[in-house]
């Protein structure tokens, strides 16, 4: 019964509005005001039209198995460095979240993997100016290895095609500078003792070594980039292999907290 009441009365408004328009419209002089509304209208949809697909160009394209596999492993250390690039320049590309977010909803084709500290000031994909399913990302204090990195690092390649493994370090590190400081605390004891033997590599500089010898503490946090990369070709036959046959590359990197830069070591 409501229903029956409410329906002709939202209807009618709208109806005799729609009624009078048209009468008005083709009577006298608003024929072409008219026109004139439906031309800046008309040039106004092709307008957003225009803008939407020049957008979408301006958009970096989402990464398919084909891109994936045409790229080279030279070629994916030269997108990361232009990504950092852009980066610093603060140029980053325009991103479409929610089209990327649709556009690899049925499967993702990383051209890397990238480990890196925790650290909240070097957020990986942002400094490497990457997007959704661009890049796959472990990130654990002091950016050591361990097992379950291995095994998500021969998932990235082996499984799914990645073409780089990048070990990212920084500068200021508070992991390294634990280590150095021989800190104990719960779990992160464990963790900081992986650090211990790129300590161990780094000869100590005209101070003593302690967190608050910086350079020290640079010199440790890239011997531990170093270390891992090592690690990660002696621990896994499976990459090591990918490597040797060029399938793969390794690259080590270190962030550089004033600058935003990244510099990669030269293999
Ligand atoms: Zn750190």
């Amino acid at each position: 019964m409501n229903g029956y009441l409410t329906r002709p009365l939202l209807q009618q408004p709208f109806a005799a509005r729609r009624y009078c328009s048209v009468e008005t419209a083709l009577n006298g002089p608003f024929v072409a005001a008219a026109l004139v509304a439906a031309l800046i209208l008309a040039a106004g949809c092709q307008s957003t039209r225009q803008n939407s697909t020049s957008n979408e160009a301006m958009y970096p394209p989402a990464r398919t198995k084909e891109s994936q596999a045409a790229m080279s492993p030279q070629a994916a250390l030269a997108e990361l460095r232009a990504g950092n690039a852009r980066f610093v320049a603060g140029q980053l590309q325009v991103r479409d979240f929610p089209a990327k977010v649709r556009a690899t909803a049925s499967g993702q084709y990383p051209f890397a993997v990238i480990l890196s500290c925790l650290d909240s000031r070097q957020p990986i994909e942002i400094v490497f100016d990457q997007g959704i399913g661009d890049v796959f990302s472990a990130r654990v204090a002091g950016n050591v290895l361990n097992d379950d990195i291995l095994g998500s690092m021969e998932f990235a390649c082996k499984a799914s095609g990645a073409k780089l493994i990048a070990v990212v370090g920084h500068s200021h590190c508070g992991a390294i500078k634990g280590a150095v400081d021989g800190v104990q605390l719960g779990s992160l004891t464990g963790l900081l003792a992986k650090i211990k033997p790129a300590i161990a590599q780094v000869p100590a500089t005209s101070q003593q070594p302690s967190s608050k010898n910086d350079e020290f503490v640079q010199n440790v946090a890239e011997a531990n980039v170093r270390l891992v990369r090592q690690q990660i070709r002696e621990r896994s036959p499976v990459l090591r292999e990918m490597i040797d046959q060029g399938k793969i590359a390794l690259a080590g990197g270190m962030y550089d907290l004033s600058t935003g830069e990244i510099r990669f070591f030269p293999n």
